[in-house]
């Protein structure tokens, strides 16, 4: 018997009747609804997504965007090309190919990933120098995520914009993104942070009437501050240098902890340019 598909039905085939979803119906015909956008009738390749969405496409069309997504160019024994991209990544990947201009700076981060990702699995590189871009502009939110891609993807400018913001990372996020090879550097060039800080963080006294050293009002000042500014990597300067503002109100009455305290913020914010860049530290153990 042939199995034909009909808006997403399983159909059998000469029969004119369509049966109810037994189980002797294949799971996987009726698991495969087809795409609304992509199902050409002069299509002569089916692609199926991970998720079960038949597309039909056009060998010419995805031949001259793509190197790899057909391979070997022999279908399966169901007559598909079966991927490991989602029905959404691929959609926007044969809405590209299509020249139907898919909006990706709308697109959520993960999706945006996973087309960027595919783009580069399948060599359509247009696409991917669009994704670049696009990704670039999630480094604030997806700072790890965003390094972890640059360095994939040797942009080398990216990647020196971003690192700065991914200090703050914890460790077990940096080694499941950037992977044993990338990870080890990226904890040495976190390491220079974390001692430019211990340095920045320890300030010069200002003497105080009577030549005392500090005064009570200090203390608690500098803990909250040091409190605030833990996680703060040299990317976030900017936002860190506020939190010295934050709790000023507690030295007013003392003019010497508060030439300190200023002393102490031109130090922080001067503080990412003993930085090395990332690209020298990961050349210094990759090469
Ligand atoms: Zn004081």
């Amino acid at each position: 018997m042939t199995i034909e598909l009909d808006d997403g039905a399983a159909v059998w085939g000469g029969k004119g009747e369509p049966d109810p979803p037994q189980t002797e119906v294949p799971i996987v015909d009726l698991d495969a609804p087809l795409s609304d956008e992509f199902r050409a009738d002069d299509a002569d390749v089916k692609v199926r997504s991970s998720d079960g969405m038949v597309f039909k496409v056009h060998r010419k069309t995805i031949n001259k965007y793509s190197e790899g997504l057909l391979r070997d160019g022999v279908p399966d024994s169901r007559g598909e090309f079966q991927l490991n991209e989602n029905r959404e990544t691929l959609r926007l990947l044969f809405q590209f190919m299509y020249k139907k201009r898919p909006n990706l700076g709308s697109l959520p981060f993960q999706s945006l990933r996973s087309l960027a990702e595919a783009s580069e699995s399948y060599e359509v590189d247009p696409l991917g120098d669009m994704c670049d871009h696009q990704m670039r502009l999630h480094a604030r939110t997806y700072p790890m995520e965003v390094l972890a891609y640059a360095v994939k993807r040797s942009l080398t400018e990216a990647l020196e914009e971003v690192a700065p913001r991914t200090v703050g990372t914890c460790i077990e996020t940096a080694l499941r993104e950037l992977g044993r090879d990338v990870f080890v550097p990226w904890v040495l060039y976190r390491e220079n942070w974390i001692e430019i800080m211990r340095d920045i963080n320890d300030p010069p006294t200002v003497l105080h009437k009577g030549g005392l050293r500090t005064c009570e009002l200090w203390y608690a000042y500098y803990m909250a501050v040091t409190n605030d500014l833990r996680g703060c990597g040299p990317g976030e300067v900017n936002e860190g240098s506020r939190i010295f503002g934050r709790y000023r109100g507690s030295l007013k009455g003392c003019t010497h902890c508060n030439i300190r305290a200023d002393k102490w913020k031109r130090a922080f914010e001067g503080a990412p340019d003993k930085m090395p860049s990332f690209g020298s530290v990961l050349s210094g153990l990759t090469s």
